[in-house]
């Protein structure tokens, strides 16, 4: 159901991850959350990290806010945003070095970034039955809302997504890896929803990256199965994000070539999900047609406008043209305006994601203003805060 982005039109946010601190040298390295927050240098760190991120969109501007994924430690190629689930899901035992399966088109040979980020991609081996683990996601995301008034998004990487980076030695069959993950996830994420988050993003699932490359063993209309069996009930609770993107480790795209949402976006639309995230600006906004007429008017469409991929700020005039575009296709309460994937935590440095956050908003504030909706409230770009000029 939609909570936070009901009757609201044009919200902002982000997808969740930002750049580290510098001074944010902790880990969990393992260690459930609960646990590293008895330490006292974790947890002043941990808890400063949050506080910033939250500031940092306030004065952006942004209306739904995320914990930055602050729990993922400070590993290669974004290898936490797996690892933070992993290690935390009983049947899952050592650790396996190998390259990890995946339907991406890259070649990922030496030589190639992407070897480097496959090469650190270390996960465990599943050895027993998977069963939930101290995931605790509510803890996590309770840390962060109580710093704040404003709404705070939790997300996570999705089952699906985690079968395709660790090693099965256990079930024998992709199809009940799969399904085993999605039901211990779904537990942890009903126990996130009672704790009143009001927005959960499942991040990822592997249907756009896999039908039409490699679907023969798990086909799309399986993934669909497997991704509302990991989010069933949850939309009678809290607003539910699915998050999709053309990857994200070291800000890398993980195809050589470009791919496109259109094979994909009729299992999309079956997800049992109120928003849809979709890349927008790092493919210049020439989908979003089919993304409004590839699912149902009952799905909201969240289009990126910033690129996690580049370090060039995006104007605000370039922002607003991109918006101006979706609603060519689609009414202003529809459209959700964020960014094409996270900004942490080996891409980019904070004063990059921030300025990206600030014209973010400041490109939604024209369209606002053209629209005649009050524009949001840019700290960042107040003038009585400017120190020259
Ligand atoms: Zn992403």
């Amino acid at each position: 159901m939609l909570t936070v982005s009901k009757d609201r039109v044009l919200l902002t946010t982000i997808t969740g991850s930002l750049p580290r601190p510098h001074w944010f040298v902790a880990n969990l390295q393992g260690r459930p959350f609960s646990i590293a927050m008895t330490d006292i240098a974790f947890r002043e760190q941990y808890t400063d990290a949050v506080a910033a991120y939250l500031s940092d969109q306030v004065r952006a501007g942004l209306d739904l806010l995320t914990d930055g994924d602050a729990r993922c430690d400070c590993d290669v190629g974004g290898r936490s945003w797996f690892a933070y689930a992993t290690e935390r899901l009983y049947g899952l035992e050592g650790h396996h070095v190998g390259r990890g399966r995946t339907a991406s088109s890259r070649d990922k040979v030496a030589g190639d970034i992407m070897f480097e980020v496959l090469e650190t991609r270390v996960l465990p081996n599943v050895r027993g039955g998977v069963r939930r683990g101290p995931l605790e996601y509510a803890r996590v995301w309770k840390v962060a809302q109580r710093l704040t008034r404003k709404p705070v998004k939790f997300g996570a990487i999705s089952g699906q997504m985690i079968a395709t980076g660790v090693h099965d030695e256990h079930y024998g069959s992709r199809r009940d890896l799969v399904m085993a993950l999605a039901e211990a996830m779904n537990e942890e994420l009903v126990e996130l929803a009672d704790a009143g988050c009001p927005v959960i993003q499942v991040e990822e699932p592997a249907i756009h990256g896999m039908v039409g490359v490699d679907d023969k063993e798990v086909t799309g209309e399986f993934l669909v199965e497997a991704f509302n069996r990991e989010v069933r009930g949850l939309r009678g609770k809290a607003e539910v994000w699915c998050h999709t993107c053309w990857g994200n480790p070291a800000a890398q795209r993980t195809e050589t070539t470009r791919r496109f949402y259109k094979h994909a976006l009729r299992y999309f639309d079956e997800l049992d999900v109120d928003v849809v995230t979709f890349e927008a600006a790092d493919n210049g906004g020439d989908e979003i047609e089919s993304f409004a007429k590839g699912l149902g008017a009952d799905k909201k469409i969240a289009i990126g406008v910033v690129s996690h991929r580049t370090l060039q700020v995006e104007r605000p005039e370039a922002v607003a043209s991109l918006i101006r575009r979706a609603l060519q296709f689609m009414p202003p309460e529809r459209l959700i305006v964020s960014t094409d994937c996270g900004f942490g935590r080996q891409g980019m440095s904070r004063l990059h994601a921030f300025y990206k956050m600030v014209a973010l908003v400041r490109g939604t504030n024209i369209v606002r203003q053209e629209l005649g909706l009050p524009p949001a409230d840019i700290l960042a770009a107040d003038p009585k805060g400017a120190l020259i000029g």
